[in-house]
């Protein structure tokens, strides 16, 4: 279980998680903290494992962490979000990809995500516009390559998936651009999602 938040003996202040998984609740005293720098340790295979983040606020009070990911690459904001509605104000956190509210993350290795993101379960009785999409570049997934591993997850891009052996580089390709163009579609439409959520304070 999760010990908490101490103060380290580096400037960073460190957390615990549980292996893999990133709970809300070990964050609950940020709602308290000053803005800044902190990190989390979660346990991995290779040991511990520990993640640098800043604290910050948007203008309407939201707090969240931005994790870098290195140069040029967008940063992974998870929201501290805390439930006005139960008397316990119990914090959640928003899954960087679907900005769901969770109660935990998921450990990936470009980062978290909620397990809906990982695992892509939709009701199809509730299909959005971006969901039929998530499918459509599913099925054209598995059709250019078959089944293996991380091909229905889309946080994984088309260019990382090697060529078929059997396949012509030209054929390949077109095929390949065909996806990520419904890929790049699909992103858009989750960064609509995401500025619906947070009225485009997240976004730079
Ligand atoms: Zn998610």
């Amino acid at each position: 279980m999760p010990t908490g938040f101490h103060f380290g003996r580096s400037q960073f202040r460190r957390y615990t998680s549980e292996y893999r998984k990133l709970y809300a609740h070990t964050f609950k005293g940020l709602t308290e903290k000053p803005l800044g720098q902190y990190q989390f340790t979660i346990t991995t295979e290779q040991g511990a494992e520990r993640t640098p983040f800043e604290l910050c606020e948007t203008s309407t009070g939201v707090r969240y962490m931005r994790i870098n990911k290195g140069e040029g690459k967008k940063p992974l904001e998870i929201a501290l979000l805390t439930c006005s509605s139960s008397a316990s104000n119990k914090l959640y956190i928003s899954c960087p990809y679907c900005q769901e509210r969770r109660q935990h993350l998921y450990r990936f290795k470009n980062g978290y995500a909620c397990r809906a993101c990982l695992k892509l379960h939709y009701a199809s009785q509730s299909e959005t516009k971006q969901s039929r999409l998530a499918r459509r570049i599913r099925k054209l997934r598995l059709a250019l390559w078959g089944y293996q591993p991380d091909i229905y997850n889309l946080i994984e891009s088309s260019y990382y998936f090697a060529k078929p052996k059997y396949m012509r580089w030209k054929k390949f390709i077109e095929r390949r651009e065909a996806i990520s163009a419904l890929e790049s579609e699909y992103w858009r439409l989750s960064e609509q999602q995401l500025r619906r959520c947070f009225g485009g304070l997240f976004l730079r």
